[in-house]
C-alpha cells in the first residue's frame, strides 16, 4: 500500500450490493464525507436485485466503473457473491487478498492482543475454475503454483511489511508433504527475502500454523501464503478476533483495488437498521492507506477505536442497540 497521499481527489466506486450492504455503505459514505479529503462517489449496480432487474448481477458499466477509478468500496452481494467478487477479481487481476486480525476493543474477540495481516495469494493454487475434471471413479483437482505468482504475492507481503514497520514475515505452506509445489513457494520465499534483509522471517507448515493462531496469536506480524490456506486460515483468524460485523478485506491488483467487509448480505437483518458498519468502515481504512490518505485513516480508525472503546453506541451483534447510523453518528463525533 501507499505511503503517501497521492492525489487531491480521489475517484472512488461505490457498489453497495445487496441486503446490509446498502446500510453499511451508506453509513460509511456518511463518515468518509466528514475526512478532510475530495472524494467523487461513482455508484454501480452489482448482486441479486441488480441481476433480477438487468439480467447479469455484475453488468459491464460496474465493471468500467471499476477498472476507471482509484479504488471501489463493496458493500455485499447475495446469492450471486460467488459470480460477482470472483469474477471482479479476475476481471481486475486482483492478487492479493488482504486480511487484517487484529483484536479491537467490546468485541468478540478470544485475545485482546492480536494483531497480524494476512497475505493470501488469490489468483492461482487449487481455486482457479475450470482445472477440476471428473474420472472414472472421482474426480481430480489441480493445484498450480508459479513462480511468478508467488513470487509477486511474497514480495508484496515483504513490502506491505516494510511500510507498515512491521519486523517478521511468516511463510506458511506445506513443503513436506507438496514436494515441488510448495517446495518452490518455500524457495521463492527465502530468494525474495534477500531483498529485504532488515526483515526477520520464519516459515511453518500449514498444520502448525493452525494451531498456533490459537495458541499465539500474538507472535505473528505477517502470514503470507498460497490461496486455499490463507482461505481457511483467514477465517479462523476471524474467529480470533470475533464476529463478522468487524472485518474488513482488501483485493489488489496491477491496476485497482477493491475493499469489502467479510461478511455477506446477511438476509435475515437485512433493512432494519441493525447492522454493524464497523467491518465496511474498516474497509474504507485500508482503501484510505491504499491510496496514501495515512493521516485521515489513523484519524478514522481512532474515532472508531473511541466508540468501541467507549461501548455505548454498539450495534446488536456487540451486545449492545445502537442502529447503523446511530454507530455512524457516535464516530463522526469523535472525529
Ligand atoms: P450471504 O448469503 O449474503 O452470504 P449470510 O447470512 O449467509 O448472507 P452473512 O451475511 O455473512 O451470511 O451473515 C452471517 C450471519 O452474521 C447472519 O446471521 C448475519 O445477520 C450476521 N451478520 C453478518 N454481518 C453482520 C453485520 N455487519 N452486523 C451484524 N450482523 C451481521
Amino acid at each position: 500500500m501507499s505511503t503517501s497521499k497521492t492525489k487531491d481527489k480521489y475517484q472512488i466506486a461505490v457498489i453497495p450490493g445487496d441486503g446490509i450492504g446498502k446500510e453499511v455503505m451508506e453509513a460509511t459514505i456518511s463518515v468518509l464525507d466528514e475526512l478532510d479529503i475530495g472524494f467523487d462517489y461513482i455508484y454501480g449496480e452489482a448482486g441479486d436485485e441488480c441481476g433480477e432487474k438487468n439480467g447479469n448481477p455484475l453488468p459491464k458499466e460496474t465493471l468500467d466503473i471499476i477498472r476507471k477509478a482509484d479504488a471501489c468500496l463493496f458493500g455485499a452481494a447475495g446469492e450471486t457473491a460467488a459470480d460477482v467478487i470472483v469474477k471482479i477479481r479476475q476481471e481486475m487481476k486482483m492478487y492479493a487478498n488482504l486480511r487484517p486480525v487484529k483484536t479491537y476493543p467490546n468485541t468478540n474477540a478470544l485475545f485482546d492482543d492480536v494483531d497480524f495481516m494476512i497475505v493470501r495469494e488469490n489468483t492461482e493454487g487449487l481455486y482457479i475454475a475450470g482445472e477440476e475434471e471428473l474420472t472414472e471413479d472421482g474426480a481430480i483437482a489441480k493445484r498450480i503454483i508459479t513462480r511468478k505468482a508467488e513470487e509477486r504475492i511474497i514480495d508484496y507481503a515483504f513490502n506491505y511489511a516494510k511500510e507498515n514497520n512491521k519486523s517478521k514475515v511468516t511463510a506458511v505452506h506445506k513443503a513436506n508433504v507438496l514436494k515441488k509445489s510448495d517446495g518452490l513457494f518455500k524457495e521463492v520465499f527465502y530468494e525474495v527475502a534477500e531483498r529485504y534483509p532488515e526483515i526477520e522471517t520464519e516459515d511453518f507448515y500449514v498444520d502448525a500454523t493452525a494451531m498456533y493462531l490459537i495458541t499465539q496469536p500474538q507472535s505473528f506480524e505477517v502470514i503470507v501464503t498460497t490461496n486455499l490456506f490463507g482461505d481457511i486460515l483467514s477465517d479462523e483468524g476471524a474467529g480470533l478476533v470475533g464476529g463478522l460485523g468487524v472485518i474488513p478485506s482488501a483485493n489488489i491488483g496491477e491496476n485497482g483495488a477493491l475493499f469489502e467487509p467479510v461478511h455477506g448480505s446477511a438476509p435475515d437483518i437485512a433493512g432494519e437498521g441493525k447492522a454493524n458498519p464497523i467491518a465496511m468502515m474498516l474497509s474504507a481504512i485500508m482503501m484510505l492507506r491504499y491510496i496514501g490518505e495515512n493521516e485521515e485513516a489513523e484519524r478514522f480508525d481512532a474515532a472508531i477505536l473511541k466508540v468501541l472503546n467507549e461501548g455505548k453506541t454498539l450495534t446488536r451483534d456487540l451486545g449492545g442497540s445502537a442502529s447503523t447510523m446511530e454507530v455512524a453518528e457516535a464516530i463522526k463525533n469523535y472525529l
